[in-house]
């Protein structure tokens, strides 16, 4: 049997192994074993997974598991979710709405939280952020909870968009205040209003 036979045969029983072990097996240098794995590889006969050698069943679709938000259970797909940490633990929220959201649920615990600037995407401490609250753009749930790093650029927004620029603890207590009735139905997305980055950009 040539050894790229043994190594598939070996993989069948084993499921996984790394370079160093084939080439203690086979008693020869990694590399050896290296060029080999290399070519099977590209063959499509097996991938590598973490340092180790498996065989390519082509079953095993990797599964991306999206977070659902602890506040709304939608699934969590910005590339910057709202981040709240507490203790050690880092809780993400959809958007900066369920995260005010879930700052009630941590009213008594010491916590901090970061955000990002919408139109730069640079992260901001939560507390610092100004952020348009109730604008026509809702690029999550509603009423929107849009941060930005400067006031001016938050009044900028808001006259394109509407709403109200607001502090941390004033967006707080507008989203906590108004949502205790039905914290549910918050996120129901009632009709989406679309709009470009590109257009707020050249308005401000
Ligand atoms: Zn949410
Ligand atoms: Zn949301």
């Amino acid at each position: 049997m040539k050894r790229r036979d043994k190594i598939l045969e070996i993989l069948k029983n084993k499921k996984e192994i790394t370079v160093k072990e084939l080439s203690n097996i086979f008693n020869v240098s990694e590399m050896t074993i290296y060029r080999e794995i290399k070519e099977l590889e590209k063959e499509g006969a097996i991938k590598r997974k973490h340092g180790s050698i498996l065989l390519n069943t082509g079953k095993e679709k990797e599964v991306v598991k999206v977070p659902n938000c602890p506040i709304c259970e939608k699934p969590i797909t910005r590339a910057h979710p709202y981040k709240i940490t507490v203790e050690d633990e880092i809780i993400e929220t959809c958007c900066e709405h369920c995260g005010l959201m879930m700052h009630k649920k941590l009213e008594d615990k010491e916590v901090s939280a970061l955000t990002y600037d919408f139109i730069t995407e640079n992260p901001i401490s939560a507390l610092n952020a100004f952020y348009v609250v109730g604008s026509s753009a809702i690029p999550c749930c509603s009423p929107s909870v849009i941060p930005f790093a400067s006031k001016e650029d938050a009044e900028k927004f808001k006259k394109g968009f509407g709403g109200k620029v607001m502090t941390f603890i004033e967006a707080y207590n507008e989203i906590v205040n108004n949502m205790q009735i039905s914290m549910k139905s918050c996120c129901s997305h009632g009709e989406t209003i679309t709009f470009s980055i590109k257009e707020i950009k050249k308005s401000s």
